[in-house]
């Protein structure tokens, strides 16, 4: 599914059809299920660029650039810290005010994980002048963890986990927020009845161990105490603390 949403190359072909038409498709139907009184479309480079540009072409409403990835910072989504990731946002994409400014602009992304890149994403537009922001997702609201490879969050990590649409747009500071509905999401990539669509409605397609207290991948991080001196400058190794509840750090970082 995400390989069509997100990690595929645009030029990959995907069951029979090329991932930027797909993404495109899924521009089309979220226009659809969400048209907007705007001036502009823009899409969260590069990966809902396509996105972007479907729903410019079935709404009508012109699209263009709006913002612009700086190509010398790392994704956020590989960034291994909360901390990392929110400086990473703020380095990685420059508004255009002469796009946006006084301008009421749909914006696209492909999907909202934790929901941490995407209010910066909106201070920034409107610091560039944007009068109003739409925020259109291509994709349902990830409401479950994936157990099959995926590793985007845990369930108490996943926004749309914890709080409704409404609560979401106010946490995000857009005008208004749409996202497109599973079904929309079959009609755009032509998906048959036994894909997985768990991380969006539970329905996991084998039965998983859904209640992991911890990070299945984590360990308990090496913490180095002062050494004890004994008088001949010797001292005792580094040891565990044995606080497992604030010393688990995630082995595999790839996070949004
Ligand atoms: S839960 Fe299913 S649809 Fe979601 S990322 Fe994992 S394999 Fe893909």
């Amino acid at each position: 599914m995400f390989e069509h949403i997100y990690f595929a190359r645009p030029d990959s072909i995907l069951d029979g059809q090329a991932a930027w038409q797909s993404r495109s498709q899924l521009g089309v139907e979220l226009a659809r299920e969400h048209p907007a009184d705007a001036d502009v479309v823009i899409g969260v480079p590069d990966s809902a660029t396509a996105h972007a540009i479907g729903y410019s072409s079935e709404s009508g409403i012109p699209y263009s650039e709006g913002l612009v990835k700086n190509r010398y910072v790392g994704r956020t989504f590989i960034s291994p810290d909360q901390r990392l990731r929110d400086l990473g946002a703020h380095l990685k994409y420059n508004p255009m005010p002469s796009v946006l400014a006084g301008r009421r602009v749909v914006v696209v992304d492909d999907t909202i994980v934790r929901g941490t890149t995407t209010p910066r994403i909106v201070k920034l537009l409107r610091e560039a002048g944007a009068a109003e922001i739409h925020m259109r997702i291509a994709a349902p609201p990830i409401r479950h963890p994936c157990h099959f490879g995926v590793d985007m969050a845990t369930r108490q990590e996943l926004i749309a986990a914890r709080k409704s649409e409404e609560e979401i747009r106010r946490h995000l500071g857009a005008d208004s927020l749409g996202y497109l509905s599973q079904d929309g999401l079959q009609r755009a990539l032509s998906l048959g009845k036994t894909t997985c669509l768990a991380c969006f409605n539970g329905d996991y397609p084998v039965s998983v161990q859904t209640d992991f207290e911890f990070d299945t991948l984590a360990v308990p991080l090496v913490t180095a105490h002062p050494r004890p001196t004994n008088g001949n400058g010797n001292g005792a190794a580094p040891r565990r603390s044995g606080r497992s509840d604030e010393t688990m750090v995630a082995l595999a970082p790839e996070r949004r």
